[in-house]
């Protein structure tokens, strides 16, 4: 048995320096792959060299949901950059309205242009929500979202029955073994075990 790491960010402080050591941990620990996330046109630029330069590392393309400012991909752009060998997903993207308040209309428009660039790539769409996930099942749904992940699932049972339903996988984190966090382990008991990330 070997695990695939579904969503690290290799190229944040505190990683992107000591990447020998990361890597050494991986192996020791049977962690033979690792999808390195994008959160801006930046650290797309650092995830992707980081995959260039290992074999066992791969990328995404996308920008994050709770930087208003951040400089936007177009859908185009998405879709260009998907072509690359490395790159294998679209995100992360979704909805953040624990960080984010007031009018978003604005992130909803980011998260739309993810949705149809991943439509258009055929690559997963890696999803982070966060005090949002009625709008975020409403709008992968409308705009016909067909596979991905929901990471680090921090919901219930009613929303993983919906992003199951859509085709998409769930991801739980470390939140899932907190004494408070009763709803997320009824998920993950609710959620077939090869619909699960990690
Ligand atoms: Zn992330």
């Amino acid at each position: 048995m070997y695990l695939v790491d579904s969503h690290c960010h290799l190229n944040f402080d505190g990683l992107s320096s000591r990447l020998p050591e990361v890597f050494a941990n991986m192996a020791e620990n049977q962690v033979r792959q690792a999808l390195a996330i994008s959160v801006s046109r930046q650290s797309f630029a650092e995830v992707l060299a980081i995959a260039e330069a290992n074999d066992h590392i791969f990328a995404t393309v996308g920008v994050h949901p709770d930087q208003e400012d951040a400089e936007e991909f177009t859908v185009e752009e998405l879709v260009r950059h998907t072509q690359h060998p490395k790159v294998v997903g679209i995100g992360e993207t979704g909805l953040d309205y624990h960080w984010c308040k007031g009018d978003l209309a604005w992130q909803h428009r980011r998260f739309a242009c993810h949705i149809l660039a991943a439509n258009q790539s055929g690559l997963p769409l890696v999803v982070h929500t966060r005090d949002a996930a009625a709008d975020t099942m409403r709008l992968l749904r409308e705009h016909q979202a067909h596979a991905g992940v929901i990471h680090c699932f921090t919901e219930n049972v009613e929303v993983a029955k919906a992003a199951l339903d859509l085709g998409f996988y769930i991801s739980f984190s470390g939140i899932v073994t907190f004494k408070n966090a009763p709803d997320i382990q009824a998920a993950a008991k609710y959620v077939p075990a090869d619909r699960i990330l990690v």
